[in-house]
């Protein structure tokens, strides 16, 4: 498996005519909370500036790494996948994923060695067709759609975020730890006959016919997995069950 931080270098969040320099510094914070660090910028309005510094609240190696680039094309340099973020379908012919989508794509990219780009645009304008047209995939937030756009950095930070949780969940997860291993298939089919016997002997059937009930009966153990401790405290309630069945019929 690649190692996260391998996967996360080859992920760039690329930041298109820039408006307002806080939005610079909140985006670099919520790439930096999430394990990344490239930010590239084209064309920002102003930067650098103290109000982009203010709002990265100590992420600023990602502000001072930050590249600044003439057009899109130049930030895109070294990347083969760009997916551009928009509120709005715009008249270009994309395919419009989700960003959980666009997470799984990204990441099968870098795994395979690929750089990435995310590229999102200007406050006011979002991304133009021909910034788009650069652009592999359209992704859209689900937002409403009478108010869809989000805040620039926010956008930012649901990207990064579903590209966090998607990278959290490549790791395998350990298995459960128990004391005990499950009873084996022998063990389990005792159980099965004792719990046949004992229903029959508590005339628990009433004259319907048993193989439903037991079926159903051995999809909940076998869900449950018993131990063998675990097992000889149901074969106890069992016999004690048997035990006071006999005496119900001597009586
Ligand atoms: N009026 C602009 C809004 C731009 S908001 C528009 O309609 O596109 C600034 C940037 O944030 C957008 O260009 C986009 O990259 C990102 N963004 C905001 N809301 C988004 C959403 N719902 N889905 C995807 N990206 C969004």
């Amino acid at each position: 498996m690649t190692d996260p931080h391998d996967l996360a270098a080859r992920i760039r969040y690329v930041l298109v005519r820039t408006s307002h320099p806080g939005n610079i510094g909140s985006a670099a914070r919520a790439i930096r909370t999430m394990g990344f660090a490239r930010l590239e910028l084209v064309t920002p309005h102003r930067f650098p500036d103290p109000e982009a510094s203010a709002l990265a609240a100590g992420a600023d190696e990602v502000l001072a790494k930050a590249g600044v680039h003439a057009d899109l094309v130049d930030s895109l340099a070294g990347s083969s996948l760009a997916l551009g973020l928009s509120a709005r379908r715009r008249g270009v012919n994309l395919p419009e994923i989700s960003p959980r989508e666009a997470a799984q794509q990204v990441l099968a990219a870098a795994a395979r060695g690929e750089q990435v780009a995310l590229v999102f645009g200007n406050e006011r304008t979002g991304l133009e067709n021909e910034e788009l047209a650069r652009c592999h995939a359209m992704v859209r937030i689900p937002s409403v759609d009478d108010f869809s756009s989000l805040n620039l950095s926010q956008a930012v930070q649901v990207m990064a975020y579903e590209l966090r949780v998607a990278m959290l969940g490549e790791t395998p997860a350990l298995p459960p730890v128990r004391d005990e291993p499950p009873a084996d298939a022998a063990r389990m089919e005792q159980f099965y006959v004792h719990l046949a016997q004992t229903l029959d002997e508590i005339e628990f059937h009433k004259g319907r016919e048993p193989t439903t009930i037991m079926l159903r009966l051995r999809k909940l153990f076998q869900r449950a997995q018993p131990d063998e401790r675990e097992l000889r405290v149901l074969h106890g309630i069992l016999a004690d069950a048997q035990r006071m069945a006999g005496l119900a019929k001597r009586n």
